[in-house]
């Protein structure tokens, strides 16, 4: 018999597992609360009797998520790489903003996207992370530099909406009272535009924020940085932002990497205005990090003024988005996953 993820059932879930094994209903919420405390072995449940926890060792299993690797900027973000149970590793970033602690983590080890700019596609797909992995992550970070995450992005390494089952079950778990009780207000989640999955997150009406990746203006370009862009074109994309806007009342935030002499000109900024017309929309223009040694140089900063300033022009508010954690590759599209060289450093 395979033994079962514990830590990514949901509550409901956790109950009727707990009556199949004839235990007391309260015991339930025991194990929940351990485990999105997130301890990493039953035996620290000290309030179950030692029959009961190998009665759960048993059946079920608890997922590791354990650091490897932290590498702390001059900005105070710190970087971590992570070991799984199988060795894969994944990577997830904490930032230190003056509202709070804010955690960007992995939802997948690598990527089948494949961004012409982003560094995680460059080394494939491995396989999708459990829920357990996803909460790990932040219980980790949390643990090893002992603060208290207000805010978290699915925004580090892999697709979110192509592993739309356990990212949705992540979401149940890390928001549950009972758990790390983090509001959707406070979470957000990256996309490169999956359509279909965009339409059935829309119809969770979540208080989430959704992000899509959006990096052009017209098929043309983005049909040569973003393959995703050739299953679904930018039109059928937008249909689904004004669907999704309409059906959560949610603002859509746009990230648009501005790459030299690639998607910065004021024609671009033109036309991603006029598309983005009468929309509930905002966008965030990040410099790009050239990561995939493609020859992407960051636009200059008078460039990236001018293009927020021509969308606000047309209506679209727009911001200059300030980039942490450059000096550790912490940076938007720069997560691999990989070992930099020397144990925990921590340079
Ligand atoms: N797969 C999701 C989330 C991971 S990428 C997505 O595509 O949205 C997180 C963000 O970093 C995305 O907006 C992505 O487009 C952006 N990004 C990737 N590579 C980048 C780079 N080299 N410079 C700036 N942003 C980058």
């Amino acid at each position: 018999m395979e033994k079962l993820d514990i830590k990514s059932m949901t509550m409901d879930v956790l109950k009727k597992e707990i009556s199949l094994l004839k235990l007391p209903k309260f015991r339930a919420m025991q194990v929940f609360r351990w485990l999105q405390r997130g301890v990493t072995h039953f035996d620290e449940m000290t309030d179950l009797s030692k029959e009961t926890r190998a009665q759960l060792e048993k059946h079920y299993w608890i997922p590791s998520v354990k650091v490897v690797q932290k590498r702390t900027s001059k900005d105070g973000t710190v970087k971590f790489l992570f070991r799984l149970y199988d060795g894969e590793m994944v990577e997830a970033v904490l930032m230190n903003y003056h509202h709070g602690y804010s955690i960007c983590i992995s939802t997948q080890v690598g990527c089948k996207m494949n961004c012409s700019f982003c560094a995680t596609g460059k080394s494939g797909f491995s396989r999708d992370l459990l829920p357990s992995e996803m909460l790990g992550q932040i219980q980790a970070a949390q643990a090893e530099e002992a603060v208290r995450v207000s805010n978290i992005v699915l925004m580090g390494m892999g697709e979110p909406l192509d592993n739309y089952e356990n990212v949705l079950r992540f979401l149940e778990l890390v928001s549950h009272p009972d758990g790390m009780n983090i509001g959707m207000r406070h979470i957000s989640l990256s996309t490169c535009g999956i359509v279909d999955k965009i339409y059935a997150l829309a119809e969770k009406r979540l208080q989430l924020t959704l992000s899509v990746s959006l990096h052009a203006p017209n098929d043309q370009i983005r049909g040569r940085t973003m393959p995703v862009n050739r299953r679904w074109n930018i039109e059928q994309l937008l249909a689904a932002c004004r669907y999704y806007a309409k059906k959560t009342g949610r603002r859509i935030s746009f990230e648009y990497a501005m790459i030299h002499d690639v998607n910065d000109s004021e024609a671009c900024a033109r036309e991603l205005a006029s598309r983005l017309q009468g929309m509930l929309a905002h966008v965030n223009l990040i410099p790009v990090n050239d990561v995939t040694g493609a020859g992407y140089k960051k636009s200059g900063r008078g460039q990236l003024q001018k293009f927020a300033s021509i969308l606000e022009t047309c209506g679209c508010t727009a911001t200059v988005r300030r980039t942490l954690g450059a000096d550790i590759e912490a940076s938007c599209g720069q997560l691999r996953g990989k070992y930099e060289g020397g144990d925990r450093d921590e340079g």
